[in-house]
């Protein structure tokens, strides 16, 4: 019988090392095993998945969720995922529609955005999963243990692809939703002192 396991967590919570850390156990228990992962995060390499350690395994890029279904064989046992918050509104039936086929999907990925939302379509995949791990990360600024991701740098876009020096663990003490919104103002007061020192 198929099922659905999601991993979800703030960034630097480990989310990937656990994936691959399941996907490997599949492995050696010879099961047949296929990975996907969205075409936007291509940081470190182009095929694989990578964790912040420097784990990896080698997976097959999609553009969005309705290609795995194309590009899953039929004799594949377990489907791994990797940063699903990519994939689109479509990845709840992909998967749903994978492990009613019989098949064990795992799907890892961020729960919430740098503002602190649910990132869909993570939301509802956990609502439709059989299996759930949600990971904490470590608050950067005091210790305790964070479920946030703070971005560091001035941009309102849904998605900056990026890893350290970007974004940071916070707790919810310590986020900043705002931070980035602040940024960009800051970014065009310094814009128009400049404009005006040199006109
Ligand atoms: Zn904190």
């Amino acid at each position: 019988m198929g099922w659905i396991e999601v991993i979800v967590g703030p960034m630097f919570s480990g989310k990937s090392e656990e994936l691959i850390r399941r996907l490997r156990r599949a492995e050696i228990a010879r099961q047949r095993v296929q990975i996907f992962k969205p075409v936007i995060d291509q940081r470190y390499t182009v095929n694989g998945i990578v964790s912040h350690s420097g784990l990896e395994i080698s997976s097959d890029l999609v553009k969005d969720a309705s290609e795995i279904l194309t590009k899953v064989e039929p004799r594949t046992e377990v489907i791994g995922i990797d940063e699903a918050q990519f994939l689109g509104e479509a990845l709840v039936e992909v998967c749903t529609k994978l492990a009613d086929m019989g098949k064990r999907v795992m799907v890892s990925g961020l729960d919430t955005d740098f503002m602190g939302r649910p990132f869909e379509p993570m939301p509802r995949l956990l609502a439709v999963a059989e299996e759930i791990t949600k990971l904490l990360a470590i608050c950067v600024r005091c210790g305790n243990p964070a479920v946030n991701t703070q971005r560091l740098v001035a941009s309102e876009d849904l998605i900056v692809v990026g890893a350290a020096g970007m974004y940071e663990a916070r707790c919810r003490r310590c986020f900043e939703p705002q931070l980035a919104t602040q940024k960009i103002e800051e970014e065009k007061k310094t814009a128009v002192k400049s404009r005006a020192a040199s006109g």
